[in-house]
């Protein structure tokens, strides 16, 4: 990928403030979100270009880096910007109301859609693995998924211990990028989280940014001030250096049962985000490199060592589920266990009932880089949905807990459910921050994304579509025709990705972008967009025969030809 780029150093983050270097504020959104993504705050190692998730990258190379960055610089108003696989291929003049940065990344036809054929072609630099929010310049740090696992040990808590983790255990591996969010997650709900993690270094930056409490070197005495905080009812959380599959064996020998576990490691690609038993981080990496055929060997034993260790916590009365790593996916199709999918995934044990109604992981950041500029939108959240307690309760503790990182944003789940307007919840809330930058209430304008986790964007097995109703887990139409769709809508950045979450070959997914810069322009796209993206949510799960979807079609008036119950 060559060395870092000049402007990349001068840059360290995305660049803020009412003035742009672009012609409009569409092409200056995506070259501060693409700058964002590389924020040494925001970003696990933008000096290789990766942002987290393993390998997921925002640009395929350096160089690509700066020819993106030249040609957004001179994209004009009509005009579409290709990216393909994290590089510019081409320029076409289009129209006003087109988007103006249309991405693919990492797909590959069906046959062939696997990591080895993957990394070869990333060996010749032909291919780049864009993840979700990489290498679609929409990540936001770890804040962007925190909600998401708020919201999913909120939804265990209600079923399995009416509604609150106090006193609870909650058992993790992997503090990356995403996971990462898991210790903030169980501490605003009142739990105890101890989460093992190989590489001292992300358990000390969880710290330095609030997301962890503590870290404790001895498992024995992490287990001890686990137990304690949980006896007095208290938040706890605690990073361990240690290998997760070693950390449950040993709490396994310890017969110390967690109340729940499950895991965010990367375990979804076995050669550049697992780490195997047996090495420290530094003589893995020296054998990724020497002897990669060895590593993916003992990555994938110890992934087995891993599941086995879940299964028994499991028989001894843990709450287990897999956290979206393909850890399950792995260890069946490597070690030939079926009853890797013993435990459930996340998707269908807490979140489905959301994606029914079409909500989703929205998300915001403010361009201007003025953390006030936030605070106002969080103002208006309170403003337009003052009945919804759980919603006013997560941006409250937003506010008082979450550190930004880059530029300032957040993130909301919202969804379809029209008002007597005919307005969804998404449309109503980009409106509000349309209108408040037209009025100058907020400085600059404000550009409106989600995670590609949302309600109806992803086709993903082993995750968002794991056992669908009607079994169409593995069709992948959903996401490219909610692609088609948003691009038919007018966004203004629009991304279909293979891969992410669960590695190649195991999902197809899409995101997009609209720029919220005060003018009736961008109140059409968004009123546009923000009932065709959700939308597609509720279609997709009403086609598939779930009742909350097809009672939020007949609510919200969602045309589904062809509905059936
Ligand atoms: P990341 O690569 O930034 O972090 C993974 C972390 O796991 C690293 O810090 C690594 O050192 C650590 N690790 C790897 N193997 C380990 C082991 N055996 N024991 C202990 N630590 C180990 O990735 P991320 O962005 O945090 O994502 C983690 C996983 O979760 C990925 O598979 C990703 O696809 C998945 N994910 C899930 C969701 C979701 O909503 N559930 C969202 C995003 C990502």
């Amino acid at each position: 990928i060559g060395e870092p780029s000049d402007q990349w150093y001068d840059y360290q983050g995305a660049p803020t403030g009412t003035d742009i270097e672009c012609e409009g504020w569409r092409q200056e959104a995506a070259l501060r979100m693409l700058n964002n993504n590389l924020d040494p705050e925001v970003g696990e190692d933008p000096e290789d270009l990766v942002v987290y998730g393993g390998t997921g990258r925002a640009a395929r190379s350096w160089d690509a880096y700066d020819a993106i960055m030249s040609e957004l610089r001179d994209l004009g108003d009509d005009e579409t910007l290709l990216i393909q696989s994290g590089k510019p291929v081409g320029r076409f003049t289009t129209r006003e109301r087109a988007p103006r940065v249309l991405i693919a990344n990492s797909n590959l036809v069906g046959n062939w859609d696997t990591w080895e054929h993957f990394h070869e072609l990333e060996a010749e630099g032909k291919i780049m693995y864009g993840q979700m929010t990489a290498g679609s310049w929409a990540y936001i740090g770890t804040q962007g998924i925190i909600q998401g696992t708020y919201e999913t040990l909120a939804e265990l808590a209600r079923q399995e211990y009416d509604g609150d983790l106090e006193g609870r255990i909650v058992v993790t591996g992997g503090l990356g990028g995403m996971g990462g969010a898991q210790p903030l997650a169980v501490t605003m709900n009142h739990g105890v989280c101890i989460a093992a993690e190989v590489d001292e270094a992300r358990i000390d930056r969880r710290i330095e940014t609030g997301y962890c409490q503590e870290k404790v070197a001895d498992l024995g005495e992490a287990i001890e001030r686990a137990e304690a905080a949980a006896e007095r009812g208290e938040r706890y959380s605690v990073g361990v250096p240690v290998n997760t599959a070693d950390m449950l064996e040993a709490m396994l020998d310890r017969d110390f049962v967690p109340d729940v576990i499950t895991d965010q490691t990367s375990s979804h690609d076995e050669l550049e985000g697992y780490y195997p038993s047996g090495y420290t981080v530094a003589e893995a990496d020296a054998l990724r490199e020497s002897a990669p055929e060895t590593y993916r060997e003992v990555s994938i034993d110890t992934m087995e060592r891993h599941v086995d260790a879940i299964l028994e916590h499991q028989q001894r009365g843990a709450t287990a589920f897999e956290y979206g790593n393909n850890l399950r996916g792995q260890v069946k199709e490597h070690c030939d266990r079926d009853d890797a999918f013993d435990f459930p995934g996340f998707v269908p044990a807490y979140v489905r009932p959301l994606f029914c109604r079409g909500k989703g992981p929205f998300r915001w950041a403010a361009l201007s880089g003025n953390p006030d500029d936030i605070h106002r939108t969080d103002e208006a959240i309170r403003e337009l949905f003052p009945e919804k307690d759980a919603l006013l309760r997560w941006i409250d503790l937003a506010q008082e807990q979450i550190q930004f990182q880059g530029l300032p944003s957040r993130v909301c789940w919202l969804g379809y459910e029209t008002d007597d307007d005919g307005l969804t919840e998404r449309a109503r809330f980009a409106l509000r921050i349309n209108r408040l930058v037209a009025e100058g209430e907020i400085d600059a304008p404000v550009v409106v994304t989600r995670d590609h986790l949302d309600a109806g964007s992803v086709a993903s097995p082993n995750r968002e579509t794991e056992a669908m109703k009607d079994g169409t887990d593995a069709v992948a139409d959903w996401p490219i025709l909610n692609a088609l769709l948003n691009c038919a809508a007018g966004a203004d950045i629009v991304s279909v990705h293979d891969g992410g979450g669960v590695g190649i070959g195991n999902s197809l997914h899409t995101n997009n972008h609209v720029v919220l810069d005060g003018t009736d322009r961008a109140a059409e796209t968004a009123k546009r967009v923000y009932t065709t993206d959700p939308g597609m949510g509720v279609v997709r799960h009403a086609d598939a025969g779930y009742d909350d979807a097809i009672d939020e079609a007949e609510q919200s008036d969602v045309a589904v030809p062809m509905r059936d119950r």
